[in-house]
């Protein structure tokens, strides 16, 4: 049995206490490995490891230097795609091929922000007479990042990559539930160069590991991604320490479709955007909101689409995989029970592969409609492949319903007139909006984040990089 270490001041090192945690398959309940049960001990010395990078090499670094490391560590990733996809897949039960997509765009954060590392400029304010005026961005310091096990290697690019590009360095507690790849990608970061301590990973639990680092009184910043009920509890161990906290939560996002929508074009965006990782995806589409004229035909495609769909183990052709952690599947299945058992309407659902093993995490994909504004399936984030659709008349009345949960991620808009399609994309409370496609997750270039319960601050493409920094203004006298 495999057993990992802690990653420590570019060392692997054992948990201070020597205890383990066991990692089993989603797609058969084998044990798969065993990662340390690092604690608030291990999280101290890698704040300090952490720290004294800081102070050190990778501290004196120029922007420069610091972006070649990053692209190094995208070629390196690159050239291990195979392996280190096949690790993501056998820790999630994944397609492999949509392992080897998440391990294609961790490349890709590292790609990109490492070009972008020494393009991130300050600026010169005119002032008063006499004064010279630049305004700088530092880099925060040590940052936490504390990440969830629905895209371990995507999570690891997207908070890692734009942080060590600004310069500060991190310590990352990835979820207990998957973290092999993470934990992979140390030999990389090693490889590539990178200075000792400038990247930490401690594996652990959330209520040990994770809410040390969130409480450590030596950090600066901490990034959290997650449910909303552990993000609200990480803020609030930051604000104890008047710490910036980014929050990336989850969401409920809408499927905006109008009467004159393009259906053969969004049907099967709209299935996608809900089955993409077995609908563990914070910015799923999981609510389908459809214009009267519509609906019957959208539902009797969707309905047509879900019934073709199978769950299955990587290896057999299915659609979708299983659910990553046992808790969650046990959280879907009993969602999906209720619903049916208070008679909500299915619309259609698809079906579990015969060669799934009875011990794995396979979800049918399911749809259900119409479905009252009121609604538990229209109103929490399931986290599964669960869609719920709901009609509506006018404009008005669809901006009510997609503005009308506690969340605000992402929102896909599906009409072809242009004056209703920059309507909507103003009047939406959303981190992003996609009008006539949807991109759950995609696009490492695109400020992404939420609004409300989905969180706040932002990830991805420039954006990201300002999170990472301090502004400084300098003013100087010269007269
Ligand atoms: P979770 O909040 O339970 O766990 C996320 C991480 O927090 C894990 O690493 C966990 O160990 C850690 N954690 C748990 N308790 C902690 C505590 N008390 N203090 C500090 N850290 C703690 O979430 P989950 O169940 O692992 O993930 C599913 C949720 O994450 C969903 O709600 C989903 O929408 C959300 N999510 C959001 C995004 C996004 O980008 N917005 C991405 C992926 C997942």
């Amino acid at each position: 049995m495999e057993k990992h270490l802690l990653f420590i001041d570019g060392e692997r090192v054992p948990s201070c206490a020597k205890a383990w945690l066991p990692v089993y398959s989603p797609a058969d309940g084998e044990r798969l490995a065993e990662i340390s049960r690092g604690n608030a001990e291990d999280i101290d010395q890698a704040v300090k490891a952490a720290g004294k990078s800081l102070a050190g090499e990778w501290g004196k670094m120029t922007a420069t230097a610091r972006g070649r490391i990053l692209t190094r560590m995208a070629e390196l990733t690159l050239a291990r795609l195979d392996r280190l996809a096949e690790i993501e897949a056998k820790d999630t039960g994944k397609p492999h091929s949509l392992a080897q997509n998440d391990i294609r765009a961790l490349a890709r954060y590292f790609e990109f922000y490492g070009g972008a590392a020494d393009k991130i400029h300050g600026e010169v304010v005119p002032y008063l007479n006499g004064y010279s005026v630049n305004v700088i961005n530092e880099p925060c310091g040590v940052v936490g990042h504390i990440i969830p096990w629905n895209y371990p290697a995507q999570m690891l690019g997207r908070t890692i990559a734009p942080a060590l590009a600004m310069g500060n360095a991190s310590v990352l507690k990835p979820a207990e539930g998957a973290c092999l790849s993470a934990l992979k990608f140390t030999e990389i970061a090693s490889e590539a160069g990178l200075p000792r301590g400038a990247l930490n990973i401690v594996t652990g639990l959330g209520d040990e590991a994770g809410q040390a680092l969130s409480a450590h009184p030596a950090i600066d910043m901490i990034t959290f991604t997650g449910s909303p009920r552990v993000g609200a509890l990480v803020q609030a161990e930051a604000a104890k320490n008047y710490l910036k906290c980014v929050l990336e939560l989850g969401g409920k996002s809408p499927q905006i479709v109008f009467n004159d929508a393009d259906l053969a074009k969004a049907v099967p965006v709209i299935v996608n955007g809900i089955i993409q990782n077995a609908g563990q995806t914070c910015s799923a589409g999981s609510r389908v909101l459809a214009q009267t004229g519509i609906a019957r035909a959208l539902k009797a495609a969707l309905k047509t689409a879900f019934e073709g769909l199978t769950a299955g183990p990587a290896d057999s052709p299915s659609d979708l995989g299983p659910i990553i952690t046992r808790q969650q599947f046990e959280s879907v299945v009993k969602t999906v029970a209720m619903a049916k058992a208070r008679g909500a309407p299915v619309i259609g659902e698809g079906r579990v592969h015969e060669a799934a093993d009875p011990r794995g995490h396979f979800v049918a994909p399911v749809i259900f409609g119409p479905l009252a504004k009121t609604d538990p399936l229209v109103r929490e984030e399931i986290f599964g492949p669960v869609l719920a659709v709901l009609e509506f008349a006018t404009e008005e009345e669809a901006i009510a319903m997609a503005n009308g949960v506690e969340y605000g991620l992402v929102a896909g808009v599906w009409t072809e007139n242009g004056g209703r399609q920059q309507r909507l994309a103003t009047r939406i409370r959303a981190g992003q909006v996609f009008i006539n496609c949807f991109g759950a997750g995609g696009g490492v270039e695109l400020p992404f984040g939420g609004v409300g319960k989905s969180g706040h601050g932002r990830e991805k493409g420039l954006a990201a990089l300002r999170e990472f920094c301090v502004t400084k203004t300098i003013v100087n006298d010269y007269r």
